[in-house]
């Protein structure tokens, strides 16, 4: 398929910026999908990709998914995303993220990048050389560091709603919830879940982790295996993607899904199922949006109080989307979606690009002018 196609199957892009430095080995594309609310903002991946076309697919998909997650979030950010080709434990250099970043600066601030799978704190740092247009940067250089305390923070709030709408209860108290994936979210989520009374069970592949769970926070521990379809009242994903599927759906027992996981559903029609079976779905970008909201706040000047205050947000931006859900009659994945639509259409107008306007002017942000050199 031709580029300008792919494009055009993917999404509705305003701009698609193709960066190549042959000395330094750079290809990388650059996706801004959507700027109605505010500046793209969005990660660069680093990957080895089969084929360009993949690297173009998976940048537009990325791009787009921004949009929708920082619209529902309640942000003035839009969407975007870049990509790196290349090999991340052999092909990076200084030269090559300098090179990035100078790219990324030449989008003048339409465009705001972060680390994302295969990019580190360490290679933002090299961006920054080039470019104000930088969030993720370490804290020492007055950024907000690692995001998964916020994530986690946001996700608890996302179950708080959840479990009010599902149980009706405003406390957590009791109430039954399994963790799947003790890393970076998971962990700090279990510690905050036991703070709040509620009876946790834990599991990953990797059995320090679940060792140290128990003992910090008296988690009962069950097998990676079992935790997904175990008897709980809140099943919280927090390892990988695609945990309900096919295989799963049938034998789930829980009432309530909410975790901080990407991409949860295997696929789309999964979220129906969900709905089918009386289980209540708190969306994956929506409760996972604390990240997001703790990088947003290192552009107002970053502050971390302020970060976790943001995350609260967490919980009315979900009760809107059961919300929608409920009025619609629809399943909340899709509540999700138009929340996120009819926020763009309000405020910018999801085609207003075409005629050459974004809602704000981006030298009006605060810290870029402060961050500029
Ligand atoms: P991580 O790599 O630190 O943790 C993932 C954990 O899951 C690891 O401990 C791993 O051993 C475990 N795991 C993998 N497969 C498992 C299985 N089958 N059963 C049980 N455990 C399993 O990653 P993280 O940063 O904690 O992110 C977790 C999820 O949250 C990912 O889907 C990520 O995309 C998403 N997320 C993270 C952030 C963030 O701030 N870090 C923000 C938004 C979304």
């Amino acid at each position: 398929m031709f580029t300008f196609e792919l494009i055009e199957k993917h999404g509705d892009h305003e701009e698609v910026i193709f960066c190549h430095n042959r000395e330094v080995g750079l290809k990388a594309i650059i996706a801004i999908h959507n700027t109605s609310l505010g500046p793209a903002l969005g990660g660069t991946r680093m990957w080895t990709y089969a084929t360009e076309q993949d690297a173009l697919i998976d940048v537009l998909r990325l791009s787009k998914g921004m949009t929708y997650k920082a619209s529902a979030a309640g942000l003035n950010l839009g969407g975007g995303k870049a990509v790196i080709m290349g090999n991340p434990k052999k092909d990076k250099s200084e030269a090559l993220f300098r090179a990035f970043g100078a790219y990324v600066n030449s989008l003048k601030g339409k465009y705001i990048t972060a680390e994302d799978v295969g990019t580190t704190v360490h290679d933002m740092e090299y961006v920054f050389m080039e470019t104000p247009y930088v969030t993720g940067i370490p804290v020492a250089l007055g950024g907000s560091g690692d995001p998964s305390p916020y994530t986690a923070h946001g996700t608890l709030m996302g179950i708080k709603a959840a479990v009010k709408t599902k149980l009706g209860t405003d406390s957590l108290q009791g109430v039954r919830v399994a963790v799947q994936g003790l890393g970076n979210v998971g962990s700090h989520l279990v510690e905050y879940l036991v703070k709040e009374g509620a009876i946790v069970t834990v599991a990953d592949i990797d059995t320090e982790k679940t060792k140290a769970m128990a003992s910090r926070y008296g988690a009962k521990v069950i097998g990676p295996e079992e935790i997904v379809t175990s008897d709980c009242d809140v099943l919280a994903p927090c390892a990988l993607g695609a945990i309900i599927n096919d295989e799963t759906l049938p034998k789930l027992k829980c009432k309530v899904v909410a975790g901080g996981a990407n991409n949860q559903l295997a696929e789309y029609r999964h979220g129906d199922n969900l709905m089918e079976m009386g289980i209540l779905y708190a969306p994956d970008y929506v409760i996972n949006a604390g990240g997001l909201m703790n990088v947003f706040v290192e552009l107002e000047g970053y502050s971390s109080d302020r970060a976790f205050e943001k995350t609260n947000q967490v919980y009315d931006n979900l009760m809107n989307v059961f919300q929608i859900s409920k009025r619609d009659n629809i399943a909340t994945h899709r509540a999700a979606d138009r929340l996120a639509e009819e926020r763009i259409r309000k405020i910018g107008g999801l085609r207003q690009h075409h005629h050459g306007r974004t809602a704000r002017p981006f030298s009006t942000l605060k810290e870029m002018t402060n961050r500029q050199k």
